[in-house]
């Protein structure tokens, strides 16, 4: 058949499965309200966790570095792409984190091809977290190591794999989890995997793109909240969710980083960030480190908003985090339930098989400190109306 309409057939596939995304435009910066596609919405489903996307200040830095810098980068990092902002940024981070040193690559996504192929390979093993984020997931594929794959935060299978792997001789084990699980909003039990860890001598990876500028003092991340930093060899984060840019960084020793700085693929051939990114993500740090008040308000509005959506008669699982998956269990009432939503002025995702398993389809709302009591009182009465029309509570 040809290609196109190979193509033709698969898209038709996914549409008729319901799977196929729609990909809505956005008329308006991010906050608390979108226009999209023509409508004034209330955002309930972005990352934009302490509202920093749109924040003057970090505006203002990112016009003046393009003043002083320039537009692009020029180059890949390891040629004539690293700039005094970029390294600024980079002590600016381990500051921040309390680690020797970071490495800030395009993403998130990026951190973890740069980090996890690069450290292991056919002889070693990696043990990962059945619901890790596909960036870790990629990351492992591409590193040959053997792959152990353990059920969600359940320690004792974690241990299982581990023995099993005790087996054979590796050179590196290495664990990796999210730090913040993004569809359930539950937090790994860092603590007991350090401990595994020590005992069958692992290296332990956290991808903490939804803990940073969440937990811990000041956001400095799921680490920090259990008091763990020493213990993480690895630690990814993102620019772009509750540092409101966009970009990654690798967390971890000194030595960890010079040696990635020589052999991180998407380092040394993809170009680095843009001088106004750069400048916009190290005024985020320097906010987040100076103060904890966007946090604040972020669980301050997290807790209002959980505590009377449970009451409404929602469960919302075991979210430990902003992150509130209000269960509608049922497919085909949850499409339903998110156009309402639409519908009612409210823009929340709706996620569904495959993201998650049959029968666990939810409406995922993501609390933002931007968020006023008034917003969220909104959202909570079009929650409980829909509700209500749809025999959900
Ligand atoms: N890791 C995790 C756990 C994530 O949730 C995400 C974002 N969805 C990423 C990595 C990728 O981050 P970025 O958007 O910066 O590429």
């Amino acid at each position: 058949m040809d290609f196109y309409l190979q193509l033709e057939k698969e898209m038709k596939e996914l549409k008729d499965s319901g799977l196929l995304v729609n990909i809505r435009t956005l008329e308006s910066p991010q906050g608390p309200w979108l226009v999209v596609d023509g409508k004034k919405v209330l955002n309930l489903c972005s990352n934009n966790y302490l509202g920093l996307a749109n924040d003057q200040r970090i505006k203002d830095a990112a016009i003046k570095a393009i003043q002083r810098w320039g537009v692009g980068p020029g180059a890949v990092r390891s040629i004539a792409g690293t700039m005094a902002i970029h390294k600024e940024l980079e002590q600016t981070l381990a500051e921040f984190k309390k680690v020797e040193a970071t490495l800030v690559v395009q993403s998130g996504f990026n951190a973890n091809q740069a980090v996890i192929p690069m450290i292991t390979n056919e002889n070693d093993a990696i043990f990962s977290d059945e619901l890790n984020h596909a960036s870790i997931i990629d990351g492992i594929r591409l590193s040959k190591a053997k792959r152990y794959i353990w059920e969600h935060k359940n320690l004792h299978s974690l241990e299982q794999q581990l023995i099993s792997a005790s087996h054979e001789n590796f050179r590196r084990k290495l664990i990796i989890t999210d730090g913040v699980f993004s569809m359930d909003g539950d937090i790994a039990p860092l603590p007991g995997i350090v401990n595994l860890a020590k005992k069958y001598e692992a290296l332990v990876m956290v991808d903490d793109a939804h803990g940073e500028g969440v937990l811990g003092e000041n956001g400095r991340g799921v680490a920090d909240h259990f008091n763990l930093t020493e213990e993480i060899d690895i630690e990814i984060g993102t620019l772009s969710k509750a540092f409101g840019v966009v970009g990654g960084f690798i967390a971890g020793k000194k030595v960890l980083i010079d040696y990635l700085k020589q052999k991180a693929r998407p380092f040394l051939f993809s170009s680095s960030l843009s001088p106004s990114e750069t400048a916009a993500a190290l005024e985020a740090t320097r906010i987040l480190s100076r103060s904890e008040e966007l946090v604040i308000k972020l669980w301050n509005n997290t807790h209002y908003f959980q505590d009377k959506i449970r009451k409404i008669g929602y469960d919302i699982g075991k979210t430990e985090t902003p992150i509130t998956p209000v269960m509608i269990y049922d497919e085909k009432k949850t499409w339903d339930f998110s156009a309402q939503l639409y519908e009612e002025g409210i823009f929340a995702s709706a996620i569904v098989f495959p993201t998650v398993p049959r029968g666990k389809a939810r409406i995922r709302v993501m609390i933002s400190a931007a968020h006023s009591k008034e917003d969220l009182d909104f959202a909570l009465s079009i929650f409980e109306k829909i509700g209500k029309n749809l025999n959900i509570i």
